[in-house]
């Protein structure tokens, strides 16, 4: 297993939508603005930075367009906006130079999907495929997320089938990357390893992306075994913020800064600055007012002279 360990790795940075839009408050457009600066300065390249939701469903992220206009990160920092429906990407393409990758997503099982977006499975696939052309022929880059792949709070066991068939669909109709959400936290390291393999081998046409959630404290370590058997793209937030708006509890993607500093003492390389991913939820922690529960918050970088200058390289 070990043999596939990849020496790189991609990390999305999924704070400002996933995180934000699970936060009790409002959270100031400004603030969000700095913050996204701020990650843009730790060295992302892809940032997943708003939603096209309808405003009263989830109002957190109902700045949208605001805060695409306010960010200023570097031309290298590919921004993804999440988007739910026809009228989400009507939109998000009324800004459509202010970011570069669309998001569409399902959910693996029928009853997270009722209750995410209040539709059947393929009703939602039939909008995601004329979606996902148009995305593409935008010019726009199109990743698709597959949520309760790994199980459903609902419906319990999903079938490893049923979501690769799904995310087989979403390669046909355009989109470049599928990403597997742990949306509640119910997958375990033997099973995200047997998932991830099967997954590589059977879509090799687009990237394979791994989003875990930390809900019962196995997303590191999920993380880790999706990263043995080949995975080189995840997805992460920063303070660990993040979770799930159905069910209501279903908290926390697994911290960035945590997965950074776990790859990095692995010797795989992210391209990131693990202080600045710190410093960055840092900033986080005191916009929210609250402390944020991510480990390396708290403990900062290791600092031990074997490893000094391979944290100093990033
Ligand atoms: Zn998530």
């Amino acid at each position: 297993m070990g043999s596939h360990r990849p020496t790189r790795v991609h990390i999305r940075e999924v704070g400002p939508r996933d995180g934000f839009q699970n936060e009790p408050e409002q959270i100031a457009t400004d603030d969000k603005i700095r913050l996204i600066n701020s990650l843009g300065r730790a060295g992302f390249t892809r940032i997943e930075v708003a939603s096209f939701v309808r405003p009263d469903v989830i109002p957190q992220l109902s700045d949208g367009v605001a805060v695409l206009a306010g960010i200023d990160v570097p031309a290298s920092v590919s921004l993804m906006v999440l988007i739910p429906n026809s009228k989400g990407l009507d939109n998000a393409l009324k800004v459509r130079d202010r970011f570069h990758e669309a998001a569409i997503f399902v959910s693996a099982s029928e009853t997270h999907n009722r209750k995410n977006v209040n539709r059947t499975v393929s009703e939602t696939m039939a909008d995601n495929d004329v979606m996902a052309r148009r995305i593409t022929s935008e010019g726009l880059r199109c990743a698709a997320v597959i949520a309760t792949s790994f199980g459903c709070p609902y419906e319990g066991k999903v079938g490893l089938d049923r979501v690769l068939d799904l995310a087989e669909q979403f390669a046909e109709a355009g989109a470049v990357e599928v990403g597997f959400g742990d949306t509640t936290g119910m997958a375990n390291p033997a099973y995200a390893a047997e998932f991830f393999a099967a997954a590589l081998e059977r879509l090799p046409q687009i990237e394979v992306t791994a989003h875990f959630h930390n809900t019962r404290g196995q997303g590191l370590a999920n993380a880790y075994a999706a990263l043995e058997v080949g995975c080189t793209s995840f997805e992460s937030s920063f303070g660990e913020l993040g979770g799930c708006p159905v069910p209501k509890g279903s908290t926390g993607n697994i911290a960035t800064e945590d997965l950074v500093s776990m790859f990095h003492e692995m010797g795989v390389d992210t391209g990131l600055s693990l202080p600045g991913v710190i410093e960055a939820a840092r900033e986080a922690q005191s916009v929210l007012g609250r402390k944020l529960t991510s480990h390396s918050i708290i403990a900062g970088p290791i600092n031990w002279s074997p490893h000094a200058d391979v944290v100093a390289a990033h």
